[in-house]
């Protein structure tokens, strides 16, 4: 039987002086910020931050120079999304681009598609969306239907619906899978394909999804008879699943997963002061030795994924607790919030509070769901 391991990681020398720079920089920036803005703080976009972090060198940081990028290591990176997740910037605009799209270019782009998009994605003004999820293809990803037929003089004709696409109406670009030969019951995975397209190209209509909390944050996309050049294939033409699965343990892996909810423990911090009630104090020492234990198995994974391992089941493991976490989180917090903490409060913990028992529901189906990342870690186990 196989087994996993979270190693200790010992940080680098430098990391304090990087904490240091990055928390001035976000104390200047997010000065006044509600709790309510803070929660679930990777949804948010707001390209205006997006372009200033980018200007300190902290989006596209590990990427090559030659696109814009800024060399620096995976670690550095690691500590940046944590201190960017525990202060709760808005970082929903670049957050697809740096973490999966433009690793995806890097790995798998022509040097046409790399030179013309990674350099803008770097400066924070170029956004990237997921286009995988259709209407009957989440989890089961491999009955994508939206199809790319090669035409007769190499340019593509594509045709076919995605859904749940994270802020589409906001990006520049979509990386959508698109099927491009017919289905082999036998392999299901083989003819998929990645192409990478620009959201304004004539036969895209994008169609945002407004949810519980009133926020359209994702959208429908139809492709009806978009017509675009060969070069709009991004890697190998039926290696679509392959890429795309290397693709989503980038999207699984990182400190995301059991953070999103952490704006709203501070803001318990904040309001309860130095001499909580008994109830409480039990809560945040409870909560306190959980976001412990989860950093240091999520600071593991970034340690591994730096020494080029591929910690496939402990990122799931990671995702799994990480996701229960935080939404369990939010309904501890209610629950001790009854005994004293003002929850009508429309703009510190109660706001907070109400749009994340609201949104939370959500967060253990992005990325994947939980069943599905226990059976990977069943599969990886041997177990099934
Ligand atoms: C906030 C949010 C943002 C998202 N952003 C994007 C995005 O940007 N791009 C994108 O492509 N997609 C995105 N998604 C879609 C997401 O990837 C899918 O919702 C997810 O993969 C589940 O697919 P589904 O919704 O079709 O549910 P289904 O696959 O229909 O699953 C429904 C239920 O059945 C369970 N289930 C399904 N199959 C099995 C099985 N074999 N064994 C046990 N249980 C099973 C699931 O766990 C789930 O509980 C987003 C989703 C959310 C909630």
């Amino acid at each position: 039987m196989q087994t996993f391991s979270f190693d200790p990681v010992e940080l680098p020398p430098g990391i304090p002086a990087l904490r240091e720079e990055i928390r001035a920089f976000l104390q200047v920036e997010l000065a006044g910020l509600p709790a309510s803005r803070r929660v679930n703080s990777w949804a948010v976009f707001d390209a205006g931050f997006s372009r200033k972090l980018a200007a300190r060198g902290w989006v596209g940081m590990v990427w090559p120079k030659q696109y814009g990028g800024h060399e620096r290591s995976s670690i550095e990176r690691y500590v940046l999304l944590e201190e960017l997740l525990a202060a709760g910037a808005p970082v929903g605009a670049h957050w697809i681009a740096d973490r999966q799209s433009g690793p995806a270019l890097l790995r798998f782009g022509s040097e046409e598609q790399r030179s013309k998009y990674l350099p803008g994605m770097a400066r924070g003004e170029t956004y990237c969306c997921i286009g995988m999820s259709e209407p009957n293809a989440g989890s089961d990803l491999a009955a994508v239907k939206s199809r790319a037929e090669r035409l007769p003089d190499g340019r593509w004709k594509i045709n076919g619906q995605k859904i749940w696409t994270t802020q589409a109406q906001r990006c520049q670009l979509i990386i959508a899978l698109l099927r491009t030969s017919p289905v082999d019951d036998k392999n299901r995975q083989a003819g998929l394909s990645q192409f990478l397209l620009e959201l304004d190209t004539p036969g895209i209509t994008i169609r945002p999804i407004v949810d519980l909390v009133g926020e359209t944050h994702f959208c429908e996309v139809f492709f009806n008879d978009v017509i675009v050049d060969a070069s709009c294939l991004l890697g190998t033409e039926g290696e679509g699943w392959k890429q795309v699965t290397g693709e989503l343990s980038l999207e699984r892996s990182g400190p995301e997963r059991y953070m999103s909810s952490l704006a709203l423990y501070f803001e318990l911090l904040r309001v309860t002061g130095p001499n909580p009630s008994d109830t409480i104090r039990q809560a945040i020492g409870r909560t306190a030795a959980e976001i412990w234990t989860l950093r240091q198995m999520s600071l593991s994974v970034a340690g591994q994924l730096a020494r080029g391992k591929d910690p496939a089941i402990e990122a799931a493991i990671v995702k799994d607790l990480g996701n229960s976490f935080e939404q369990a989180l939010p309904v501890l917090l209610q629950s001790i919030g009854e005994a004293g903490l003002d929850l009508q409060d429309q703009t510190g913990f109660g706001r907070a509070l109400a749009l994340l028992l609201q949104t939370s529901p959500s967060f253990s189906l992005r990325g994947g769901t939980r069943e599905i990342l226990r059976g990977i870690i069943a599969r990886g186990l041997g177990l099934r």
